[in-house]
């Protein structure tokens, strides 16, 4: 009887047995978080703002973040959004396994951008592709700029993934539906092609922001990250009023796990709050 239990609050909560996997649904799509890496991001990533008050809004000089990779099952195909960072610290493809999913089934993977923590799961240890079936899809001004000179050697591991897949790399522009069910929005600034991912009923938001603790109610605050960080600023507040506005949960890479909620507005900026699992 206690077994029973058991199993059926695990069920419940959508809390799968390993750790670093959270289930939820979202309209007509199924969604399950996978923790690729723990992580936090240091006050240094954040010019413009005190240790005084980062320390106030985080706890700790550094805050809670995270690398968050987002399956989706819609319409009975595999959709991964972005695929950690492979080698010795992404267990993404670990945890899909356990899940009882062979990376031959994954059908698309979309990426938000192309950097190291959301393309290195693509490429096992010997450089060979992860996904031997699936078609990824990348912005088209994402693959132009790590294809260029301007990239220089940080892009690398984008040649040799888009060396790789070969014509399995397919480009799209902002506004087109991607895959059925998913249209590509700009959210340029983190990069040249960064792409906000929306369904009928959730946003998946890549690298937005990168440490919710300090930038929902600092949201002109900027990583160094961002390549642009005036027009990261930009873009954050406005898909931030997009997501309240619309009362569309948010899906982020880097926010804290399960990195799924809503955003509402506050007197000083914007308030975060975790959705629950299905
Ligand atoms: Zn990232």
């Amino acid at each position: 009887m206690k077994w029973l239990l058991a199993g059926f609050a695990m069920l419940s909560c959508g809390i799968a047995a390993e750790s670093g996997v959270v289930m939820f649904r979202f309209g007509n799509f199924e969604v399950t978080a996978v923790q690729d890496a723990v992580s936090k991001m240091r006050k240094e990533l954040f010019p413009g703002i005190s240790d005084t008050e980062f320390r106030k809004l985080a706890g700790d000089l550094q805050a809670p973040s995270s690398v968050n990779v987002f399956l989706l099952k819609h319409d009975g195909k595999l959709i991964l959004i972005d695929a950690g960072n492979g080698g010795e610290r992404g267990t993404m493809l670990r945890k899909i396994k356990a899940l009882g999913i062979s990376p031959e089934k994954i059908d698309f993977i979309l990426l938000t951008h192309i950097h190291g923590d959301h393309i290195g799961g693509l490429l096992d240890g010997e450089g060979k592709a992860v996904f031997p079936a699936a078609t990824v899809f990348v912005a088209a001004p994402e693959r132009e700029y790590w294809q260029s000179d301007a990239a220089g050697a940080r892009g690398e591991l984008a040649r040799k993934v888009f060396r790789t897949y070969g014509d399995r790399v397919k480009s799209f522009r902002f506004g087109e539906e991607v895959v059925p069910g998913i249209r590509a929005l700009d959210a340029s600034g983190h990069t040249p092609g960064h792409t906000v991912f929306e369904t009928d009923s959730l946003l998946i938001v890549g690298d937005l922001l990168h440490a919710g603790a300090i930038q929902f109610p600092r949201p002109e605050l900027s990583a160094t990250y961002d390549m642009e960080p005036e027009k990261a600023a930009r873009i954050r507040k406005q898909f931030y009023d997009l997501a309240a506005a619309a009362s569309k949960p948010v899906a982020g890479m880097h926010l804290p796990f399960p990195g799924i909620g809503r955003i509402s507005h506050d007197t000083a900026g914007y308030i975060f709050s975790a959705e629950k699992p299905r």
